[in-house]
């Protein structure tokens, strides 16, 4: 089977991360969060208490103090993401951190740092990787790009179950207002904008369930292996 690479963008809480989990899962493929990688660089500024409403010099030197990765331990069902050696895969959730991940992913140092990592993380394909900017800026050769989206009440409420799960308190009002402010920021913002790439396929889960959304990626993605082996197939003998 040829390993092709699948990028995931679309708005927050519309189910990209546990698509692309399931999707890797099925596929044998590493799946990559970059979302958890800006909420990581969030987690530190936050405890460092670095003002990450400017670019300043603190902040960008900050950054060489930040070192994220993935623990893909082998009991382990998917990668979890490590801030300097410590995983912080809770932290990285809660409403504090949401709350200003966004305006920490404006800056350039940031997302210029970021990108690097994830093409680094991704270079060897057979990978999944969901965000807002992997079909467009990091990975614009993927073989399969998704675009998803769903009704922003249907994303708040699948939000809350999430966090509450989790044992994350949380309201509903204060979700969609979260939400909705980070759609805004992150597609008006001047570097790796979220924006739907011209190839990518654009997927509304709204009313899709979850079985449904995996199956879907799943049906394209063995569409594009296919034709990745032909080719192959067919330069191999002329
Ligand atoms: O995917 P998730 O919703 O956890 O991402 C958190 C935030 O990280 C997004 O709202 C966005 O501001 C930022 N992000 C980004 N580029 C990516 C992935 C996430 O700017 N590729």
């Amino acid at each position: 089977m040829k390993d092709i690479t699948i990028a995931i963008d679309g708005y927050a809480g519309c189910g990209k991360s546990s698509t692309a989990k399931e999707v890797a899962k099925k596929l044998g493929y590493l799946y990559i969060d970059s979302g958890a990688m800006y909420r990581a660089v969030s987690l530190h500024f936050w405890r460092h208490n670095i003002d990450f409403e400017n670019e300043s010099e603190e902040l960008i030197e900050e950054l060489e103090n930040i070192y994220i990765d993935f623990n893909f331990g082998r009991n382990k069902p998917f990668p979890v993401v490590t801030l300097n050696g410590v995983e912080v895969e809770d932290e990285i959730r809660k409403p504090e951190i949401s709350a200003i991940v966004s305006q920490v992913s404006v800056h350039k140092s940031v997302r210029r740092e970021m990108v690097s990592q994830q093409r680094r993380l991704g270079e060897a394909g057979g990978v999944v990787m969901d965000g807002r900017d992997i079909g467009t800026v990091v990975f614009p050769n993927a073989e399969l790009k998704v675009f998803m989206t769903a009704s922003i009440d249907k994303r708040a409420e699948r939000r809350l179950a999430e966090l509450q799960s989790k044992g994350i308190p949380a309201s509903l009002e204060d979700i969609k207002a979260n939400l909705a402010q980070r759609d805004h920021i992150d597609s008006s913002r001047e570097v790796g904008p979220l924006k739907q790439a011209p190839d990518a396929v654009l997927i509304d889960t709204t009313n899709l369930n979850f079985d449904e959304q995996v199956d879907l990626v799943c049906k394209l993605a063995k569409e594009k292996i296919a034709k990745k082996s032909n080719k192959k197939t067919s330069q191999s003998r002329s």
